[in-house]
């Protein structure tokens, strides 16, 4: 093998080629979560497949690991590694929409904000996260749970089809027709299989949705969450918001002597016709007075973006899910007592529904495995200041401890924590053998191991 020729590498790719001797380093191996770090041997900001195609060989060629980044986001920091080759997507942004066919094509590095921006221009939309600055690829391989899910299914159910740099360093096109196999496992078994440099998406018609941030009293926190757990299942799937844990940031819609104070939120998302969305609010506004909201007609993408500044880059980051098939009184009594002692602005608590299109999916028919389940429950750990990991971890912990015996085995892989790995099996449930022997066929070295792993069979 003998020592990596990083020069010989730099004449195959366009891209740029940083190690350690090179100025920016530091800024090239840095990622999302700031208790993440970690020295590769070199981080490759990849242009192009043909990139990738090199990177891969290379990595395999001299026994490297290899981490994969797209939009950094990765909790335990799977987009980066010790002493092997980052493959660095986010240079690789650019989305192409065909608003004849109601598709669209990401590159592997395309952020939801660049996919949204330019859907949005033809008035068209598909499921992706809650925050602009995640990747595509990432969410879109493990899952992708946003406010459309209810709709339209999880991001996964919309992908038609992937470029895949596989683990011999070859690209190949990924569908229903081609390689189906491999296209049945992106979806759902996140990084295990290869380098997604391209995604195609199926679209649907989507302007202004009508929703956003709703603050209720504490005190109500219980018969809100109580409402929600009893109404989603009946809701029209227009109806894609969820309740939140959340302290009162300083905005100018929020009194200004509650900044600070800890409250349940519910953000709404409703993408039927807007003249019916406060119509679609009515019952819950039922239940209890607001003290604070934002709620109208807005882009969809604003909504997408609404909360980007709750969560900059640079934050720590502690996180631990479920999947629930209900929301039984007593997981309920659990968040009532841990949701309120949030520690800081940034952390956070959503249960997301995922039933409506989510579950017209057959548990087999795509990698992701918990389609019977009705929640999925995320308590995001995010904090500004190193010194306060202790508490903060300590809450997450204390948290999930509560709420997991009223949960499922498994969790959402793409809200796993680095000491979940245990969970892993459980996490892909009935699919895992399934996804073992695909991942015997394309990559049977493990060279992508730096993910939520499925050993190959
Ligand atoms: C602030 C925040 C908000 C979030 N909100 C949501 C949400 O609303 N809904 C939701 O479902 N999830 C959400 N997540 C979780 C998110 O889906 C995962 O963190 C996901 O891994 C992020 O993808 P990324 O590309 O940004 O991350 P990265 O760290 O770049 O990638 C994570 C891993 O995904 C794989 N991967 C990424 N891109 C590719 C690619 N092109 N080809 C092959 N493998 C790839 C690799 O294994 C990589 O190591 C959120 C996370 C954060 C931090």
């Amino acid at each position: 093998m003998g020592m990596p020729d990083i020069d010989g590498l730099r004449e195959q790719v366009r891209g740029e080629i940083v190690t350690a001797a090179d100025e920016g380093y530091d800024d090239a191996r840095t990622v999302y979560n700031a208790m993440i770090d970690r020295r590769p041997l070199l981080v490759a900001r990849c242009r192009s497949a043909a990139d990738v195609m090199a990177c891969v060989r290379f990595a395999a060629g001299y026994g490297l690991d290899v981490a994969v980044r797209g939009g950094g986001h990765s909790v335990p920091g799977f987009g980066t590694c010790d002493d092997g080759v980052v493959i660095d997507l986010s240079g690789m942004r650019g989305v192409r929409v065909d608003p004849d066919a109601m598709t669209a094509r990401a590159e592997g590095g395309a952020t939801w904000g660049d996919f949204n921006h330019a859907t949005h221009a033809f008035g068209l939309a598909t499921t992706g996260g809650i925050i602009s600055t995640t990747g595509v690829g990432g969410l879109t391989l493990g899952g992708g749970i946003g406010y459309l899910a209810r709709g339209h299914g999880l991001s996964l159910d919309n992908l038609v089809s992937a470029d895949v740099v596989t683990a011999d360093g070859q690209s190949v096109v990924t569908s229903e027709r081609e390689h189906a196999d491999l296209f049945w496992a992106i979806r759902g078994g996140g990084g295990n299989f290869g380098v997604v440099t391209s995604l195609e998406f199926a679209l649907h018609p989507l302007d202004l949705i009508y929703g956003g941030p709703m603050f209720f009293e504490l005190e109500h926190a219980g018969d809100v969450l109580r409402w929600y757990r009893d109404t989603i299942g009946e809701s029209p799937r227009a109806f894609g918001g969820f309740p939140a844990f959340q302290i009162a940031p300083p905005l100018p819609f929020i009194p200004e002597d509650r900044h600070g104070e800890p409250f349940l939120a519910f953000v709404a998302c409703w993408a039927g016709p807007v003249d019916e969305g406060e119509n679609a609010l009515k019952t819950l506004r039922d239940v209890a007075p607001v003290v604070a909201e934002h709620v109208g007609p807005m882009p969809y993408p604003a909504l997408n973006a609404a909360f980007d500044g709750l969560v900059p880059a640079g934050l720590q980051h502690y996180w631990k899910a479920n999947f629930a098939k209900e929301l039984t009184d007593e997981a309920i009594v659990a968040h009532l007592e841990h949701g309120p002692k949030l520690p800081v602005v940034n952390s956070t608590v959503h249960i997301y529904p995922i039933d409506g299109a989510c579950h017209d999916v057959a548990s087999d028919a795509t990698a992701f495995g918990h389609r019977d389940a009705n929640f999925a429950t995320v308590i995001a750990g995010m904090w500004p200041d190193p010194t306060d990991n202790d508490a903060n971890v300590r809450w997450v912990r204390e948290y999930s401890d509560a709420v997991t015996p009223h949960s499922e085995a498994g969790g959402y892989i793409n809200f796993m924590a680095e000491d979940d790995q245990v969970r892993v099996r459980a996490n892909y449930g009935a699919n895992y053998d399934r996804l073992s022997a695909v991942k015997g066929a394309y990559d049977p070295g493990n060279l992508f191991h730096l993910n939520q792993n499925i050993e190959p069979a």
